[in-house]
């Protein structure tokens, strides 16, 4: 097991590389640990990129009582006290707002198709919460139906959320997560987002949970990734209130259009 100081020198570690990579700006983003006896969280307010140890605050189990620190707490650490109470298998919340992927949370997109294999071994599909005015209940309420099932999410109109049982893991998620839908953009520009038939995504799948990625009960019901007939379709809504963009091939527009057509005629005749 780690040192407290050990712990700090990750989230110092993870700070610089989220800044270093684009994932934050500014005073953006937080980080935080589940250790033993508490939270080491960061401060509120300051670049993530330029952290030192002693600025890394301690929080209570709960996260509601300082234990230790001269800097004051994340104001979003209650988004990652729920996730620590809903998933005891995390020990690690990265938060950012990493640009591409926060595009997609802008426009209203899940990160929810079957489009690269990598992905859907190790991450999974990365379904879009519903908007919450950050540090109120807004915000993890509307994150509350996601989080057990998933170990990255967007938020609409704001950012991204990962979490894993390290920091490594959890970090390594929200680099997937904005490659990935950097990867989904140009697919996008080219005019066409090829996704794997469900024969491959079970594959996939079955995989990841011979292999130990990720067990079962992190198979998504509701996204493209996987639709299992006998489970009836949970709460979770990926693009909640917006509605599906789907693109269609010139002949299969012509053909929709003569199917239509047809069905008019014989409507009239
Ligand atoms: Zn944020």
């Amino acid at each position: 097991m780690k040192s407290e100081q050990e712990y700090k020198q990750e989230i110092v570690e993870i700070g610089r590389r989220l800044y270093e990579r684009g994932l934050i700006v500014a005073g953006d983003g937080n980080i935080s640990i589940r250790v033993k006896d508490g939270i080491l969280t960061t401060p509120r307010s300051v670049c993530k990129g330029f952290l030192s140890l002693e600025m890394i605050v301690k929080m209570s189990p709960d996260g509601t009582t300082k234990l230790d620190g001269t800097y004051n707490a994340s104001t979003e650490l209650p988004m990652h006290m729920l996730i620590y109470q809903m998933r005891p298998d995390v020990n690690a919340v990265v938060h950012a707002h990493p640009p591409c992927g926060t595009g997609y949370a802008a426009a209203g997109f899940a990160l929810d198709k079957a489009l690269i294999s990598e992905v859907i071994l190790t991450l999974g599909c990365v379904p879009l919460a519903g908007y919450g005015t950050p540090s109120t209940n807004e915000i993890t309420d509307a994150m509350k139906p996601f989080i057990g099932r998933h170990d990255a999410l967007l938020m609409a109109n704001h950012g991204a959320v990962s979490y894993g049982s390290t920091l490594e893991s959890a970090y390594g998620r929200m680099e997937t997560l904005e490659h990935f839908a950097r990867i989904s953009l140009v697919a996008k520009l080219l005019g066409r987002e090829r996704e794997l038939g469900k024969e491959e995504v079970d594959k996939l799948i079955d995989l990841r949970e011979r292999a130990g990625y990720m067990s079962s009960d992190k198979r998504c019901q509701t996204c493209s990734f996987l639709s299992d007939e006998k489970t009836p379709p949970t709460q979770e809504k990926h693009n909640d209130g917006f509605e599906e963009l789907i693109t269609l091939t010139r002949s299969e527009l012509i053909e929709l259009v003569k199917h239509a057509s047809q069905l008019a005629q014989e409507g009239l005749s």
